[in-house]
């Protein structure tokens, strides 16, 4: 797996509108989003719509919202520089209210059948949290308590990722309305992100 990375956030920049979806209905429409659990229905199909406060110096480099900790947002030029170097989809940011800059997120496509072995994920969820997850009893998608790499278990992803550049776990994880997937990131395109936005992120090997 030495070929993927962790891009390990240290810090949340910008906020998801309108606040009362955390950002999903933009995303996803109204009713493209559980409103028990925040798990999308279906593709992402709509911008995200960010705050500008947050952004009063303009914006750059690259960072993870508030909320939303599976999108990651690129800067125009930092976006079209990794779009030609990677296979990566982009999706243009909407700002509400005056825009600082244009900006770009990626959009992170769900592969493989399964990443962990659910009693290794089991184990480790319960050695954290005392319970392993719960199964969200309106859309009945069942999300983990949330890890990090470094608490979860061995990655044993099914089928192997193949030639792609960034990519989501189908394991959800989560709580309340919190709700989200793992992210891996090929090497070369985490480093460039790091080197663009070092206050942002970090490089996390993962095993
Ligand atoms: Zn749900």
């Amino acid at each position: 797996m030495s070929d993927f990375v962790e891009l390990r956030w240290k810090r949340n920049r910008g906020w998801p509108w309108p606040e009362a979806s955390w950002g999903l209905t933009p995303m996803f429409g109204e009713d493209g989003w559980c409103h028990s659990c925040g798990v999308p229905r279906h593709p992402q199909c709509g911008s995200l719509v960010l705050e500008r406060k947050g952004f009063t110096k303009g914006v750059e480099g690259a960072w993870i919202p508030n909320w939303q900790f599976d999108v990651i947002c690129l800067e125009r030029k930092l976006a079209a520089t990794a779009a030609d170097r990677f296979d990566i989809e982009l999706r243009d940011i909407d700002w509400h209210g005056t825009s600082p800059g244009d900006a770009a997120q990626i959009v992170i496509p769900t592969i493989g059948d399964a990443w962990f072995d659910p009693d290794d994920l089991r184990a480790a969820a319960v050695a954290q949290h005392g319970t392993d997850g719960t199964r969200c009893a309106e859309c009945g998608v069942w999300r983990w308590m949330p890890l990090a790499f470094g608490y979860l278990p061995p990655l044993r992803i099914i089928p192997a990722l193949g030639d792609v550049d960034v990519v989501a776990s189908p394991e959800w994880f989560g709580d309340g309305w919190k709700a989200f997937r793992q992210i891996l990131v090929r090497r070369p395109l985490a480093e460039m992100i790091v080197a663009a936005s070092p206050r942002d992120f970090r490089v996390n090997e993962v095993s």
